[in-house]
């Protein structure tokens, strides 16, 4: 049979580039994602995160994901034999052909505009076409799930970026939003709203997962969540494994629909991995689990690259 091809909506692998710690064609000993293990299991789409660090915010946390940014594009043109930017519509023709990967590239962290709606369109220039719009913290969009206390929803600026993404074609991503804010941006929102890297909160008690409402919410926009590999969120023992990962997929499948489950590995953004699936070429074997639980083919298309493609489809422009 015909290896499916992955897309993954989120790992933090921009990190160690930018950092000059591994260049990600392999040849380093240590890290989650590189070109060579993304071949070994057919990756096709795979979203680059700059992921803009808690020390670096909020002053210079423009310049910091900017870096990133620009560090994406550099290993994009110097690998683009392997790998293309997708920055529109017309970008998606490409996928699952050739063995060919493209790129979404996200920006974890609304601090990246520095309160400035027009950085939106200067790093939309830039090929970003997605953000997480907080990260655990406040920021002037809104506040993170770190934040318990406080309650807050969008501000107004926030809701001028969520309009401003709509306009330009670009993806919502909710993952570490509050609770407050996901329902507003849920509200606000013209196009489907994404949650790149999370899980259900039913099975996992854990902040930054969803609850079944969110879930539900989220099939009703027509979005999906990539399920997250940290066993934090996937196991309150804190240890999990691949059946782990499974279970999610499948609670998400039956509470949200089977439109509403993807993956959102977050590999190189975490600290520890679920037993057999220590980097990104194990996902070969998680699609095999997937066949052995009773999906349907069609269904762990769907699952694999589908679901993220039909929302691709929706807002890019
Ligand atoms: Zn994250």
């Amino acid at each position: 049979m015909e290896k499916i091809w992955i897309a993954d909506g989120h790992c933090d692998s921009l990190g160690d580039l930018t950092d000059g710690k591994r260049d990600l064609k392999g040849k380093a000993d240590f890290g989650h994602w590189d070109l060579q293990k993304a071949k070994v299991a057919n990756i096709g789409m795979q979203f680059f995160s700059a992921y803009i660090e808690s020390q670096y915010k909020p002053f210079l946390a423009m310049q910091r994901g900017l870096e990133q940014v620009e560090a994406a594009r550099k290993f994009i043109d110097e690998n683009r034999d392997d790998i293309f930017l997708i920055s529109g519509l017309h970008d998606l023709n490409r996928l699952g052909n050739n063995g060919e990967m493209g790129i979404v590239l996200h920006v974890e962290g609304g601090e990246i505009l520095a309160e400035s709606l027009f950085m939106l369109d200067i790093i939309f220039r830039l090929g970003v076409r997605s953000i997480g719009l907080t990260w655990n913290e406040r920021n002037a969009i809104a506040d993170g799930v770190g934040e318990l206390h406080s309650r807050g929803g969008l501000s107004r600026f926030g809701l001028d970026v969520i309009s401003r993404m709509n306009e330009l074609g670009m993806l919502v991503d909710v993952s570490h939003i509050n609770e407050a804010g996901f329902w507003d941006v849920i509200r606000h929102s013209d196009k489907p709203v994404i949650a790149t890297h999370s899980c259900a909160q039913a099975l996992c008690n854990h902040p930054r997962n969803l609850n079944d409402q969110q879930l539900k919410a989220l099939a009703e926009k027509k979005g999906l969540v990539g399920v997250n590999f940290c066993p934090d969120f996937l196991n309150e023992t804190g240890q999990a494994s691949m059946d782990d990962v499974i279970r999610h997929i499948c609670y998400i499948a039956e509470i949200a629909g089977v439109d509403t489950v993807a993956f959102g590995s977050d590999f190189d953004g975490i600290s520890s991995t679920p037993h057999g699936l220590e980097d990104v070429s194990k996902f070969i074997d998680l699609i095999e689990k997937l066949h052995q639980s009773g999906f349907s083919l069609m269904e762990i298309e769907k699952i694999c690259h589908g679901n993220f493609v039909r929302v691709l489809k929706s807002v890019l422009k």
